[in-house]
């Protein structure tokens, strides 16, 4: 039987700990299986991830908005201008921080948390929300290597850890090695 999908966030740095090592035993196996190419992971991954989209909802949940960083590129700014009513500049200069952004390899990011759009836990700019909010939580293309990332994400967001949990009943840990433990 499946294990139940599980929807509350407060409880996911016990689970996603607990889980780790069976993640991780996952990863190695999912990296070292020539048999599922990556297309065929990929397409895996969405139908385990689809019901699980369906089932949790973000509108309860927001822990995303409350705890990442969000990452920002160039077409974000004139949309937040425009939701915000403020001049693009100062979209920049209050929400926008480059430094912090180049740090993580990344154009920009908003450096509060929560994220200063977020209202309860919904979000009041959700029509010109950032690029980066659209995608999260991305699963593919490229499952296979993002994977070490994506496990990271276990402990924030339920869809991420529920994803992975049923992910891990289908895949076959590598034969055990007793030369590991030298
Ligand atoms: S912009 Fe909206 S969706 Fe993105 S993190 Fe902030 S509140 Fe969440
Ligand atoms: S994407 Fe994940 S963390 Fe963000 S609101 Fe939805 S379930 Fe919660």
């Amino acid at each position: 039987m499946p294990t139940p999908i599980i929807a509350d966030y407060t409880l996911l740095p016990r689970l996603a700990a607990e889980r780790r090592a069976e993640f991780e035993a996952m990863r190695e196996a999912i990296e070292f299986d020539g048999a599922l190419n990556d297309d065929a992971l990929d397409a895996l991954v969405e139908s385990l991830a689809a019901p699980i989209i369906a089932v949790v909802d973000c509108t309860q949940c927001a822990n995303c908005c409350r705890s990442l960083d969000v990452c920002l590129v160039p077409d974000d700014i004139p949309r937040l201008a425009s939701a915000l009513l403020i001049a693009p500049d100062d979209v920049m200069t209050r929400y926008a921080d480059r430094e912090r952004g180049a740090a993580q390899e990344e154009w920009a990011v908003v450096p509060e948390h929560p994220c200063p759009f977020l209202g309860g836990t919904l979000c009041t700019i959700y029509a010109d929300r950032p690029h980066a909010c659209r995608l999260y939580p991305q699963f593919t293309p490229d499952f296979r290597y993002n994977l070490e990332d994506t496990i990271e994400g276990a402990s924030t967001c339920p869809i991420i850890y529920n994803v992975l949990v049923a992910l891990a009943e289908r895949v076959e840990p590598l034969p055990y090695d007793e030369g590991d433990e030298s």
